[in-house]
């Protein structure tokens, strides 16, 4: 076997997710295996239901799955909807349109609304698509709240007052998979039906599980609606969450490390992670806007707080260039999916980060451009550096 050249010195993960895992959260999740149907794990389990209606913002349930986020999207659909029902989606990008996909292939109706990949959901185009479906056939409105392969959010307010403007009685489900621990989600208070989630993007977990917030009309939905479902079942889940088991062997170490990550964004505040997030983008963006390309996300109401896509200059590969990237300094960009693919790579700024580590990856970028010789001005990392320093507030003040 061939021995790798030692890499000295950390590795840069900067794709938007999976993220490093915080060293609080390795050691949380190292313990011993327990009884997952004994007293102690019950515990456990109870206080960790009661902190995920804190990070969801909801009184109700979060059911979790042992699988990785795209077995949320499947339980979403399979517990609310029949066989044959319309659902309305919006092709922001390639999870959108895989989320579709899936929702055809379990025998649903998707109308898809497409668009360019360069914008977030419009909520005036869901209004008028609900508008004139007066029958009532759509059952439910899915949308992905932070599309990661463009770089591209949705502002999900609005799209709740685009159902009720409609006086559209459908479902509203929405994708935080790389949102929830990034940006705000209130799961009651916007009148979401269903969050579907995943851990190893905002919540600096391994991959493998998943998650469902789920309100009360979504609840009443379950109990008729036709979808096969077994696994994924609600019902089967929450029967048993409700004295803190599960139906089957739950991912324990796993959840041992969801109750740590979620202790952490209390302690530093929900409000300030997502402060956090926008300030790191907005770095981010102002180190791209200096070397004069082009963010992929065309319109700044939508851009992401989680994740930045780059276009590069015509003739040059954004594939080539990551890999340069990684040869040369040890660091993991985000490739470009479906229609970014060689066109585009994304910077991810989400998780576990703090202002030296985006620094280090927009060097890392800023010297990637000069070695490969694609056009750009210098500068980046000091439009970067000069922002943080001016949006600088110690420790002491932040907890002030
Ligand atoms: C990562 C991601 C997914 C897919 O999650 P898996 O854990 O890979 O199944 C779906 N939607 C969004 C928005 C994502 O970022």
């Amino acid at each position: 076997m061939s021995r790798e050249t030692r890499r000295p010195g950390r590795h840069f993960l900067q794709i938007p997710g999976p993220t490093p895992i915080p060293e609080r959260i390795l050691s949380a999740m190292s313990k011993q295996i327990l009884d997952h149907r004994g007293p102690e794990f019950q515990a456990l389990a109870k206080h960790l239901f009661a902190n995920l209606k804190a990070l969801f913002k909801t009184r109700n349930d979060v059911v979790i799955f042992p699988s990785s986020g795209t077995g949320a999207w499947e339980a979403a659909l399979v517990n609310t909807l029949s066989p044959g029902d319309k659902v309305l989606m919006v092709e922001t990008g390639q999870f959108a349109l895989l989320w579709a996909t899936m929702a055809k292939s379990l025998g649903l109706v998707p109308e898809v609304l497409k668009t360019d990949w360069k914008v977030g959901v419009d909520a005036d185009l869901i209004e008028q698509h609900l508008r004139k479906d007066t029958n009532h056939d759509i059952k439910a409105v899915c949308v992905v709240h932070n599309e990661t392969s463009t770089g591209c959010r949705a502002w999900l307010q609005d799209i709740r007052k685009a159902l009720d403007a409609a006086g559209h009685p459908a479902l509203f489900m929405t994708d935080t998979i790389s949102s929830l621990g990034v940006m705000d989600l209130q799961h009651d208070a916007w009148g979401i039906d269903v969050t579907v989630s995943g851990s190893q993007k905002g919540l600096m977990l391994p991959p493998a599980l998943s998650l469902n917030a789920i309100s009360d009309k979504a609840l009443a939905a379950a109990k008729t609606a036709q979808l096969p479902k077994s696994y994924f079942s609600w019902a089967d889940m929450l029967a048993t969450n409700a004295d803190g088991f599960f139906p089957y062997t739950p991912a324990t170490g796993l959840l041992y490390g969801l109750t740590e990550a979620i202790d952490m964004l209390q302690e530093e505040g929900f409000d300030n992670v997502f402060a956090r997030h926008e300030r790191f983008a907005e770095a981010t963006r102002r180190a791209v806007n200096a070397w004069g390309l082009d963010i992929w996300c065309r319109e700044a109401k939508y851009y992401s707080p989680a994740v930045t896509a780059v276009t590069l200059p015509d003739g040059h590969n954004a594939d080539q260039f990551r890999a340069l990237v990684l040869e040369t300094f040890n660091m993991s960009l985000g490739t470009g999916l479906n229609k970014l693919a060689g066109k585009a790579f994304r910077i991810g700024h989400l998780g576990d980060t703090n202002e030296l580590t985006i620094l280090g990856a927009l060097a890392g970028v800023e010297m990637g451009l000069k070695i490969a010789d694609i056009p750009h001005a210098k500068g980046g990392v000091d439009a970067a550096m000069a922002y943080f320093a001016e949006t600088a507030t110690s420790s002491a003040q932040k907890a002030a």
